[in-house]
């Protein structure tokens, strides 16, 4: 079964030159490049969608400052329950 994503990227296409290194590098093969031509006349690479787990690894392989965006998911943080407040130390 797949895990839910733990992230997501953002790609600027017109800032991307097509290069496909974030491509090659990312581990669970969710980016590709598109089909479309951008104004530099080359294929941005684009995000699925599905299965980020906001690694950063094409954020670091591409050589375009300012071309991809990487965003993590914060986990929300445990309720705590009345009688566990209770216990809690106090600051
Ligand atoms: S952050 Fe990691 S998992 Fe997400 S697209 Fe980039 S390389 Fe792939
Ligand atoms: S590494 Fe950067 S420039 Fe190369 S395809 Fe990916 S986003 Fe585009």
């Amino acid at each position: 079964m797949a895990t839910p994503p733990r992230g997501k990227v953002t790609i600027d296409i017109e800032e991307c030159k097509g290069c496909g290194l974030c491509v090659d590098a990312c581990p669970p093969k969710c980016l590709l490049l598109m089909a479309e031509l951008n104004a530099y006349g080359v294929h941005p690479a684009h995000y699925t969608g599905e299965h980020c787990t906001a690694c950063g690894i094409c954020f670091y392989a591409c050589p375009e400052p300012g071309a991809i965006t990487v965003y993590r998911w914060i986990a929300p943080k445990p309720a705590i329950l009345p009688q566990e407040a209770a216990h809690a130390p106090s600051l």
